[in-house]
């Protein structure tokens, strides 16, 4: 993971616009990262839809889910997930939450996602499922309140990613990078899972193979290799961020290019 905010920043923006172009999030959705010299704050944007992302638009917050600085803009009402989460597991660096349609039908039947190709092992062997109905009878579903982000966390465990009732689905990483790899390819799995149930049967890979082939989807140089792949396809589409904060010119050369 990159040291410096700026770095850190960039590849935050960039993994929200590639998490939407790959159909992971749409208006909605979410990526965040633990501060990188600070793991009490963590880095998240504005409210805004992630492929419109830029770097002015990434706010600090505490672990409370409170910004750092007053705040002149909206914010994810559901920004209690990530704080949440990074409060209660100190190895994850990036929490994406979103409602990707390969998903829904897993969420909405209460269906669970299991790794049923080698490349869905990234996604690890299980994945939970919480109903926020359990502990909080009606409300409009949204994870808002701090106890409600708590008990998501507490369904989360030590896995990677958990199922959320008729809602969508929150996934973490160690890294962005890593994040980004996980959410896509947990979205794929999802929809070869459905269409092999189609065709009569979908088993999941016996629990050795979901840890060796897990274990290869994630490594630096594959995981560089996606991060590559994917960043090629949002340019081709034209969906890279704008170019921010150049340098302003000093004055002198700003006079020279205009004679
Ligand atoms: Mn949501």
């Amino acid at each position: 993971m990159p040291e410096k905010l700026t770095d850190v920043i960039a590849e935050l923006v960039l993994a929200n616009r590639i998490l939407d172009h790959e159909g992971v999030m749409d208006a909605f959705g979410h990526v965040s990262v633990r501060h990188p010299s600070d793991p009490g704050r963590y880095l998240l944007s504005r409210a805004r839809s992630p492929a419109a992302i830029e770097a002015g638009d990434i706010l600090e917050y505490t672990l409370d889910s409170a910004p750092v600085k007053p705040p002149k803009v909206h914010l994810y009402s559901e920004r209690v997930i990530h704080g949440e989460i990074y409060k209660a597991r100190s190895d994850v660096m990036a929490v994406c939450h979103h409602h990707a349609a390969a998903v829904m039908p897993f969420c909405i039947a209460g269906k669970p996602i299991m790794p049923v190709f080698h490349v869905g092992a990234a996604m690890g062997a299980d994945a939970p499922f919480w109903d926020q109905h359990d502990e909080f009878g009606d409300t409009n579903l949204l994870v808002v309140k701090p106890e409600e982000g708590a008990s998501l966390a507490r369904a989360l465990g030590r896995h990677s990613a958990v199922l959320m009732n008729r809602h969508g689905a929150t996934v973490v990483g160690g890294s962005v990078k890593e994040l980004v790899s996980r959410a896509i390819f947990m979205c794929q799995n999802a929809e070869y899972q459905l269409r092999a149930l189609a065709l009569g049967a979908a088993t999941p890979l016996h629990p050795g193979e979901t840890r060796l082939a897990g274990s290869i989807s994630l490594m630096p140089g594959v995981i560089s290799r996606t991060w590559e792949y994917w960043s090629m396809r949002l340019a081709a589409a034209g969906g890279m961020p704008p170019r921010h904060s150049a340098k302003k010119a000093a004055p002198g050369k700003r006079k020279a290019r205009r004679r």
